[in-house]
């Protein structure tokens, strides 16, 4: 699905460079769920917003699809963004004065759906995370999990190839992490290629590869044994 080669990403301000990724490459193929880790500053949330295409590299090449994304305009990028992309965040990013329902609708608002088609995705994924009785609900009425949960549906009511997740179960304790982890599990079973950034080993061992990261480089790469 996607392919970086010497991927590269430096950040300019002033007289100071820092380079965030240096020349990495990194191939994911459908069906893949890899997780990536590594120490605090090494290029994670800089390698998954490259792939997500909300940041462009300084250098190398980045296939998606077969398709070069590296030099594509921003609005190109968008268009690929909306339609292949589902982002998880730490945060969770609800809008509060919105009911669940309207939370995971509003990420086929710029899409060309349907609103017959729009309610009728929105209550398929609300039932595939399991939260379809808390619809009506506002997001702060839930718990962490919930929340996440709505966040996972949100995700994918838009059927995305690719789901990027930035530690999905940072703000979670032990029990809701767990749970969000069993459904990115689940998803991934079901066909979506996910990456994940976490600090949880336990969490990462849900994932069929890890790729550990230093200091802007690709240090290990791991495949759990099947
Ligand atoms: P991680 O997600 O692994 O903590 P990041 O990708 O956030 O790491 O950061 C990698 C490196 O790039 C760090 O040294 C960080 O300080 C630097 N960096 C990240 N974003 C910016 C930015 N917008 N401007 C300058 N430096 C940045």
């Amino acid at each position: 699905m996607l392919q970086m080669r010497a991927l590269s990403r430096v950040y300019r301000a002033d007289t100071v460079e820092t380079t965030a990724l240096d020349a990495i490459d990194l191939d994911i193929a459908d069906g893949e769920f890899v997780a990536i880790m590594g120490p605090s500053g090494c290029g994670k949330s800089t390698l998954l917003n490259l792939m997500g295409m909300l940041d462009s590299p300084t250098g190398g090449s980045y296939l998606f699809d077969g398709q070069e994304v590296a030099g594509l305009s921003e609005a190109r990028l968008a268009e690929v963004r909306k339609a292949a992309i589902g982002f998880i965040f730490q945060s969770f990013n609800l809008v509060d004065e919105l009911s669940v329902r309207e939370n995971i609708e509003l990420a086929l608002l710029y899409h060309d759906v349907s609103a017959a088609d729009r309610k009728r995705r929105t209550d398929e994924v609300m039932d595939r995370v399991g939260v379809a009785h808390r619809a009506r609900h506002r997001p702060s009425q839930l718990s962490g999990g919930q929340q996440q949960r709505v966040a996972v549906a949100r995700a994918l009511v838009s059927s995305p190839r690719l789901i990027l997740a930035d530690e999905p179960t940072g703000n979670l304790d032990t029990a809701h992490g767990e749970e969000v982890m069993r459904m990115l599990q689940h998803l991934n079973t079901e066909g979506s290629t996910i990456v994940m950034v976490t600090h949880s080993p336990a969490h990462a061992d849900y994932a069929s590869r890890m790729v550990n990261m230093l200091d802007g480089k690709i240090l290990q790469e791991r495949r759990r044994a099947a």
